[in-house]
Parts: structure tokens; sequence; C-alpha cells
């Protein structure tokens, strides 16, 4: 008998500035599995794009450069918490990736077919990790549907543009979020059988633990 266990994938899907990053970390770190930003990974795209002098609006360019960056993927530990990096040719852009600039450029960035695609089976190959807490757009509609696991996070439009405004951030997240819900490919949405949860009123403990309830409930006891 094949008693290999298959990894387990969490999706944490929902609006810009809903919460999911830090209850994406908190779930991880609780459960023990590895935490993957995909945001992050679009926003190193952004930022290569810049780098590269490539038009963020240039669909055709976008996905030239796309296919031919160099990539890899890492798994590194980080205040306790086990972390996905996607490297561009060995290095690994942690503060470039939360410009102002890679921001306005991201969600063009994110609309191109080809993008996604590359983006889907990059994000897939992080299960040779292991378990995975994954957040993002898409990731129970289109990278892992095949999950049981599956979350939305969202807040009021007020709500979060104060917890971004909090963070010194200033940043139109309407306009981002009108543009990953209405893209052709992937749109942000809420996945069939997921549980949404508006944590507009709720401290990210609060979330937290609704969420590692919800989880638990899933899982199948232990025999
Ligand atoms: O989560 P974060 O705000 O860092 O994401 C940045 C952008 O990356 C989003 O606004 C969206 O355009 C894109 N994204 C996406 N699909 C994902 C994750 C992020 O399209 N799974």
């Amino acid at each position: 008998m094949n008693s290999k266990k298959h990894p387990i994938v969490i999706a944490i899907d929902g609006t810009s500035a809903s919460g999911k990053s830090t209850n994406a970390k908190l779930v991880a770190k609780a459960l023990g599995y590895v935490y993957v930003d995909t945001g992050a990974m679009y926003r190193t795209l952004a930022w290569h794009c810049v780098q590269k002098k490539v038009d963020a609006t240039n669909d055709k360019a976008i996905a030239a450069l796309c296919r031919k960056w160099k990539t890899t993927l890492e798994c590194v530990e980080k205040n306790h918490l086990r972390v996905v990096h996607l490297l561009v040719d060995g290095y690994f852009p942690e503060k470039e990736i939360r410009t102002p600039e890679t921001a306005a450029a991201v969600s063009h960035v994110a609309a191109v077919p080809g993008v996604r695609k590359w983006m889907k089976l990059k994000q897939r190959e992080c299960i040779q990790f292991g378990d995975l807490v994954m957040e993002g757009r898409d990731i129970g509609t289109n990278v892992f549907p095949e999950t049981d696991y599956k979350f939305y996070l969202d807040a009021t439009l007020a709500e979060r543009s104060a917890r971004r405004a909090a963070d010194g951030v200033n940043e139109n997240l309407a306009a981002r979020d009108q543009r990953d819900s209405q893209r052709a490919v992937a749109p942000l949405m809420i996945a069939l059988g997921a549980k949404v949860i508006n944590n507009s009123a709720m401290t990210s403990e609060q979330t937290s633990r609704l969420l590692l309830e919800e989880i638990h409930k899933l899982m199948p006891a232990k025999k």
C-alpha cells in the first residue's frame, strides 16, 4: 500500500488589504505549514518589468519577459515560519516589490494570460516543500481548485484603506480590486464552496482563530 501522504493546501483568497498575509502567516505558524505569498510572486515580475524597462501595459513584451526570466523557488525559515521565496537571477527582491511603482504595475502584469499560466505552474511546484497555506486571488478557483480548504477574506473598503494607511501606504485599493475582479483570466472571485469571512470588525487574532476552527472541522478525524 502506498502510505505517502498527499500534501494539504489551504487556499486563502480575497480583496487587497483584507488581512490575507497576516492571517495566512498565523495559520501557517499554528499548523507548521509552509507559507506562500503568491501576490509577492506577481509583484516580483512587476518589479522585474520595471528593471528591464518593459511597459506594464505591453502584454506581449511582459509575456515574453516572463517566458525567459531566470527564477528559483526557495523555502527558507524566517521568524519560526517556513516561507517560499521566488528569486530572480539568484536575488530575492524583498523590499523592492513593495514600492508604489510596483503596486501600480502589478495588476496589469497579473492580467496577462501567459503570466497567469506561468504563475500557476510555479505555484503548484510549491507542493514540493510540503503542506501549504497559500494566499492570493485565484488559489481556490484556479491554482489548487481540488483543495477542500478554501477561504475568502474581505472587509469594507473604508476598513481596508485604513489598514493600508496605518502601514504608511496610500493606495487606490478600489482600482486594483476592480482590475483584479474584471480581468478575463482567473479573476478574483469567491471559489465554489469557500468559506467567506468578512473581518471588518475583527482582529487578526479573531480571524485566524476562526480560520483554524474551520480548518480543523474540515480535517479528517485521526483514527
Ligand atoms: O496580495 P498582493 O496585494 O501582494 O497582490 C498583488 C497583486 O498581484 C494583486 O493586486 C493581483 O493583481 C495580483 N495577484 C493575482 N493573483 C494572485 C495573487 C496576486 O492576480 N493569486
